[in-house]
């Protein structure tokens, strides 16, 4: 059924059972839709929607581990952005609205100055969003700039007494008294629609290769090398390569001009040299060549590019890939 945020289900997990400390941190996650219905006013692309899928996290801890689990969480997050190319980030630490929320203020105090903490020691910019926090519980979120300076709100992580106290979670520490778990909700991505658009931003429509939906297209020079750029292309496939044939009756140059705009990062054209040779030609978004490359080593630079999640936009980009067995010859 439809619900508006994730925790709560989270909460029914941990409390379904007995808990003991053995099992902290116990960190549940989850691609989780949730709907909100925002005002039609504010609802913008996919930035702003009304059913959204958060990757949603909530890791249960004893007192003792909520530092170091933040820790982790933060580099995890870091690592995380770093990885879609997003490195310029400061952090927002977001503290406690007495008029919108629950919970003591030593729990909040203790709550608020642990990410503080762990904030300044991760070394980037810290900036205070007085009153910002939930009703529940602090939170230090990253706020990325995307490649034209703008800045949004991208992974969360919240420190959170309180509804644990609310689901009277428990679990069994080593003395064998009962205790309170410590909440943590993390979201990485925020909502996967909301990052995809900023992506799309980011990147103007240009994903680098280990992201983009089609990542190889062939295109035979004439309909009679279609059968040679097949099987080519099947082999892509088989090393789970997104890649496709345009079989349409387009003339080359028209298919050409069509992949370029559609920013596929990779053409490889066949001709008859390359049929005879046993090679295939690649082409690049900025309109660069490399030509006569082995059937072979095009495949491991693919695969190498995409492994290692560079951007390969130009001919350059491709030489700078070191296939398994060392740099490959290719011909400008
Ligand atoms: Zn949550």
């Amino acid at each position: 059924y439809l619900k508006p945020m994730n925790c709560p289900f989270h909460n029914l997990i941990f409390r379904a059972r007995a808990r003991s400390y053995r099992e902290l941190p116990l960190r549940l996650a989850e691609f989780g839709t949730v709907y909100r219905y925002e005002k039609s006013g504010t609802l913008s692309g996919l930035t702003r929607v009304r059913g959204l899928t958060q990757d949603d996290a909530h890791i249960y801890v004893t007192d003792e581990q909520v530092k170091d689990e933040i820790k982790s969480q933060l580099e995890f997050v870091f690592a995380t952005l770093r990885a879609y190319g997003l490195n310029d980030f400061y952090l927002e630490l977001s503290t406690r609205d007495p008029e919108k929320s629950v919970g003591s203020d030593e729990q909040w105090e203790i709550a608020t100055e642990t990410l503080r903490q762990v904030g300044e020691e991760s070394g980037l910019e810290l900036v205070a969003d007085p009153g910002g926090a939930a009703f529940y519980g602090p939170k230090i979120s990253v706020q990325a700039r995307d490649a034209i300076g703008r800045t949004w709100q991208l992974s969360t992580v919240q420190v959170d007494p309180n509804l644990p106290e609310r689901f009277e979670l428990e679990f069994t520490d080593k003395d064998g008294q009962k205790k309170r778990p410590i909440m943590i909700h993390r979201a990485l991505f925020g909502s996967i629609e909301r990052f995809f658009a900023i992506l799309l931003e980011h990147y103007a429509g240009a994903f680098p290769l280990w992201l983009s939906p089609v990542q190889v297209v062939g295109i035979p020079v004439a309909e009679q090398y279609g059968d040679y750029l097949d099987d080519v292309i099947e082999r892509l496939r088989m090393a789970e390569v997104r890649a496709e044939v345009d079989h349409s009756d387009d003339r080359m140059q028209k298919k050409i001009r069509n992949h370029t705009a559609a920013k596929t990062p990779v053409q490889l054209i066949v001709g008859e040299n390359d049929r005879a040779a046993g090679t295939v030609s690649f082409r690049f978004r900025d309109g660069t060549q490399t030509n006569g490359v082995a059937v072979d080593d095009a495949i491991a630079l693919i695969t190498n590019a995409i492994a290692a999640r560079v951007q390969v936009s130009t001919a350059d980009d491709l030489a700078a890939v070191i296939a398994p067995e060392g740099p490959v010859e290719v011909k400008a």
